[in-house]
């Protein structure tokens, strides 16, 4: 379907959970945030029929996500009820890589092909302090058996916060110059509390790049690869076998090229990541709405999506907004 500004919008990301088994320090505070009880969630069938409203209004591309998605219990059955509904042609995941290693075979026969692990710190001891006590051999070894399954892409997320992780950087690309890895750099963003829980400051994805591009040089990844590939900026790394991509949210403006709707893990559907207003798709489905009512609440959101946050509501970029990470699936 095709928004007031002419985006065609074909991706849902659905969070299925905010639990989680690591604690971020951008992302959640270590006591972890209040806990939606069962009730408060979308049951599995309830987000079944939620996207499959959406596939029906254009959604081409579900990427599942949390919360740490695989804490969730029945979650294989429901991806492959998911892969099998006819208009979906791209079913992904993204995970912590935690318990990966383990269910990993059953998430790629369930129709899952891409991945993508957020990861960000190379080092041990840097890992368990960011994750908050998270094993970075355990993300290592799922994003290993995601390689031998044939996941393609497998995509490893970083978020890099200047005095913790910049000084990683150029590790991190070496490991898309000897795998076939897309290595992405995601710039830190304030919502939620994340603010308050981080140490060190800001780095702009332009200086990241600058750096990687003087260590092997950067070739754009096709002409228009930033419109296809979402939000990200794709380049290959001269002679490497993987890619770089960076994420700029905060310094660069992708909202022209936004393409994406979500679904908070407690039912909300929610055109854009930084502006706060959502339609409580729960309360529909719980209130008897039929899936045709269901599919037209959809096009109306879509229809409504903004050019980015209104100035009402995030007069500034750099406002955080409400609602936590964990929740909206990042
Ligand atoms: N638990 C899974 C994971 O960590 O990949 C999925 C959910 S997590 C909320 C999704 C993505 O959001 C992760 O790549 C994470 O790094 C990113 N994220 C969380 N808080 C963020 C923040 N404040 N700024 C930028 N990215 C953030
Ligand atoms: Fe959990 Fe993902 Fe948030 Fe880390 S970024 S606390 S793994 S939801």
């Amino acid at each position: 379907m095709i928004d007031r500004f002419s985006r065609t919008i074909n991706y849902l990301r659905v969070s299925v959970t905010d639990r989680c088994n690591l604690r971020c320090r951008y992302c959640m505070p270590k006591e972890g945030l209040s806990l939606l009880g069962h009730a408060d969630i979308l049951s599995y069938e309830e987000i079944l029929r939620v996207a499959r409203a959406a596939i029906s209004a254009g959604i081409v591309k579900v990427r599942v996500t949390g919360g740490e998605p695989l804490v969730r219990r029945g979650l294989i059955p429901f991806l492959a009820s998911l892969s099998d509904t006819p208009g979906l042609s791209d079913l992904s995941i993204t995970t912590n890589g935690i318990l990966l290693e383990d269910c990993a075979e059953d998430l790629y026969a369930a129709g899952v092909g891409r991945i993508n692990v957020s990861l960000d710190s190379l080092q041990h001891e840097k890992y368990r302090d960011i994750t908050r006590g998270g094993d970075l051999r355990r993300a290592l070894r799922g994003i290993e058996r995601c390689r031998v399954l044939g996941f393609n892409p497998i995509k490893i997320n970083v978020v890099v916060i200047r005095g913790f992780n910049d000084s990683e950087t150029l590790d991190f690309a070496s490991l898309a110059y000897y795998h076939p890895y897309h290595v992405r750099f995601i710039e830190f963003m304030p919502v939620g509390n994340a603010a308050l829980e981080i140490g060190g400051s800001f780095i702009s994805n332009d200086e990241i790049m600058e750096k990687i591009n003087d260590r092997w040089r950067l070739e754009e990844d096709g002409p228009n690869r930033r419109i296809q590939d979402g939000p990200a900026r794709t380049y290959r790394l001269k002679d490497g076998k993987g890619k770089v991509g960076f994420i700029s949210a905060m310094s660069h403006q992708f909202c022209t090229s936004c393409n994406r709707l979500r679904l908070t893990a407690d039912g909300n559907l929610r055109a854009c990541l930084m502006d706060d207003r959502e339609v409580n798709i729960k309360a529909l489905i719980r209130n008897g709405a039929n899936d045709r009512a269901l599919e037209e609440e959809i096009r109306k959101v879509i229809a409504d999506k903004p050019m980015g946050p209104p100035e009402d509501l995030c007069p500034s970029r750099r406002k955080k907004c409400a609602r936590p990470m964990s929740t909206m699936g990042g």
